[in-house]
């Protein structure tokens, strides 16, 4: 049992220069976070030598009566947090738990609609090589191409037109609230289940400062490693029994074997954190670090370089850039913040001109620095930081000081050595 620097110094490496990256840049990916220390422990724990099959008080396995109680905890937490009768906390990821639904509620062969994967939608919703687009019959609905806004009456027309099993709503980038209640009245009008991916915006959800869609969706999938903070893992909330029952056996024996318990705990812990005042005011940050963002890169210098934000603003964690009328690509746009110690990824924009691997878009995020204290003078700071980078000639050196400065005032796991 020696420690893992001389077990094996190369993954040793590995893990402490990634301790330094994290620390040393602005993490603005929107789907990343920093976990806290409690849900670290968890992950690395001896609960990860523990076959669990099946659920609490219901396993395949002797020993589980420890294991028994972090599940349980992680579904009382979850249901608690949001409202919902069921939770299944065993997906072993956002896109097993987006999987497990459709096993529950559609058949292959089925049609399903959902957003297109180039106007923000994820994989796990139709794209043509994911098992959703090998299976399904996908049927798309985009957004309009002047606001960059989902049309919900464009949704409803190709929900009379193909009669779809199961509607989808949920994104991986796209910047405004979705109306839930809209979705469900086209679902009910043609006979479709309503299931919502929540992945992205659980955290503002479970801190109330997005619409819920558990009362309306008929089941909700979610990640909850994004805005919520938590491990990297799924869950999954209904309301309705028959759909609970198909859930948890689409999960088991369905789609995985032995759940992750430390993974499990470590989802309990993150869901107990998230129903603080806290997380209440950490999510504000978030929203209003975004907005602020949204609000620099909407100002004229910025506009002079071509440069513009998609749907003209945001309501969630996100701003999505449009560089289409711009010289620099989102390649470019990537690498270059990446050179000043900022770290986005770069988005295609509905119909890009270029092509996938280097897009006209950057996708841009502020949970993971809200989770290391910025408030509304960093993220102003941080703003102007990007503001001034995307355009032509920028000083680059000086703007690497400014997120020098940043990233010493606000130390990421102080002490935390691995
Ligand atoms: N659903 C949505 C909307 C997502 O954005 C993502 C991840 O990006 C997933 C599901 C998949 O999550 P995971 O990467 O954990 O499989």
């Amino acid at each position: 049992n020696a420690p893992l620097g001389e077990v094996d110094p190369e993954i040793a490496q590995v893990l402490e220069r990634e301790l330094e990256r994290q620390r040393g840049y602005l993490e603005m990916i929107a789907s990343e976070n920093f976990v806290p220390v409690s849900v670290l422990q968890s992950q690395g724990s001896v609960l990860t030598n523990k076959y669990a099959e099946g659920y609490p008080g219901r396993r395949y396995y002797g020993g589980c009566e420890e294991v028994d109680v972090a599940e349980e905890l992680a579904i009382e937490r979850a249901k608690a947090l949001f409202g919902a009768e069921f939770a299944n906390v065993q997906p072993h990821s956002g896109a097993s738990a987006n999987a497990a639904v459709l096993h529950a509620i559609a058949r292959p062969g089925d049609t399903l609609l959902g957003l297109s994967l180039d106007h923000g939608g994820h994989l796990t919703h139709g794209m043509k090589i994911n098992f959703s687009g090998r299976l399904y019959n996908i049927v798309a609905y985009g957004v309009d191409p002047e606001t960059s806004v989902i049309d919900m009456d464009e949704v409803e027309r190709l929900a009379v037109e193909h009669s779809p099993k199961v509607i989808i709503a949920g994104w991986s980038a796209y910047p405004r609230q979705l109306d839930f209640a809209r979705f469900r009245e086209i679902a009910d009008k043609v006979g479709a289940l309503l299931w919502v991916d929540m992945a992205h915006f659980a955290g503002l959800v479970a801190a109330g400062l997005h619409p819920s869609p558990v009362p309306h969706a008929h089941v909700v999938s979610s990640t909850v490693h994004k805005t919520i903070g938590g491990p990297r893992s799924g869950f999954i909330l209904t309301n309705d029994a028959d759909i609970a029952k198909k859930i948890n056996s689409a999960v088991f024996p369905g789609q995985q074997g032995g759940p992750l318990m430390h993974v499990i705990a470590a989802k309990a812990t993150a869901f107990k954190l998230a129903a603080t005042p806290e997380f209440r005011e950490r999510q504000e940050r978030v929203v209003r670090g975004a907005a602020i963002l949204a609000e620099r890169l909407s100002q004229q210098d910025v506009k002079d370089a071509g440069i513009s934000v998609r749907s003209g603003g945001t309501d969630v964690h996100l701003v999505l850039v449009d560089l289409r009328d711009a010289e620099i690509d989102g390649k470019q746009a990537e690498d270059l913040l990446h050179e000043i110690h900022i770290t986005v990824n770069r988005n295609a924009v509905p119909n890009d001109p270029r092509p996938p691997m280097v897009t006209s878009g950057l996708r841009i995020g502020t949970p993971a620095l809200a989770t290391r204290g910025f408030g509304d003078a960093e993220f102003t700071e941080v703003a102007d930081v990007i503001a001034l980078a995307l355009q032509p000639g920028a000083d680059l050196e000086a703007l690497r000081a400014r997120v020098a400065a940043l990233t010493a005032a606000f130390p990421l796991y102080p002490g935390l050595q691995q």
